[in-house]
């Protein structure tokens, strides 16, 4: 593809990405997913999404200094979830717009998010809304959609200064206590509990009743976005809290959105 117009009038630059294919018609446009590009620098990020041999691209990149430019036309299936799962959806691909952060990530030491990019951020999700029905619930992490494979954008990443600019769904993390959390090898109805609540929320969560690898994997990318101060897979007190607040506070249309079939047993 040779150049396209970009979506939104706060990009500064377009740079067309060759990966990209056709969007499931009949699922709605309604997630964001944010990343971190995890390389050294920028340009080799941005070299990599439109490296044809690579097969991955997002809709836009947003540099540490907050420009904003765009790779694949929103009306296009970018190719940055992978295997993913929120809410009934395994096509995240389909039903979302991607951003990738230029930040090192965890193999870079895990710099800060600069004021700049996160205003860009704010005002581009902003803008995309504008277009878009997006619930509040929905504007995710990588981490939250593929818990077992992605840590991005990383537990550094300021949910709190996005939900003050009126992006996203959160609350204030409950206070950390000494207590006797929930861990690896718990089994019975508390463990059923917490699986319950984290599927409900929107998170890919069998309700065994045994809390296993993946049970771990889960809470982790739940604290990872929502009580980053300790991420550890264990579910101590401030971690089901907040989980209960959010559910408690969350919008009506993210309650409709959910398939039947899921709650708590
Ligand atoms: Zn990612």
């Amino acid at each position: 593809m040779t150049g396209f117009d970009p979506d939104s009038a706060l990009v500064r630059r377009v740079c067309p990405s060759p990966n990209h294919g056709e969007r499931e018609e009949s699922k709605a446009l309604d997630s964001i997913i944010l990343h971190y590009t995890g390389m050294e620098t920028g340009e080799a990020a941005l070299a990599r999404l439109c490296d044809p041999a690579a097969e991955v691209s997002c809709h836009y990149v947003i540099g540490e200094d907050g420009e904003i430019l765009q790779l694949v036309p929103e009306v296009r299936r970018a190719w940055h979830a992978g295997k993913s799962y929120w809410a009934g959806e395994r096509d995240m691909n389909s039903t979302s717009i991607g951003i990738e952060l230029v930040n090192g990530g965890h193999d870079f030491g895990l710099p800060a998010y600069p004021d700049a990019q996160i205003a860009a951020l704010a005002a581009l999700c902003r803008d995309i809304g504008s277009r878009y029905t997006i619930p509040a619930t929905h504007i995710l992490a990588h981490s939250d959609v593929a818990p077992f494979r992605k840590k991005d954008p990383g537990e550094h990443f300021p949910w709190g200064r996005l939900a003050e600019a009126g992006i996203g769904h959160y609350v204030v993390p409950h206070p950390q206590d000494a207590d006797a959390p929930l861990k690896r090898g718990s089994s019975g109805e508390k463990v059923e509990g917490l699986q319950g609540m984290l599927a409900i929320y929107g998170y890919d969560s069998a309700v065994s009743g045994l809390y296993g690898k993946k049970t771990e994997q889960l809470v982790a990318a739940f604290q990872r976005h929502f009580r980053p101060a300790l991420v550890d897979g264990k579910a101590d007190e401030s971690t089901v809290a907040t989980l209960k607040e959010l559910l408690a506070t969350r919008p009506r249309e993210a309650a409709r959105k959910m398939p039947a079939a899921v709650g708590i047993s």
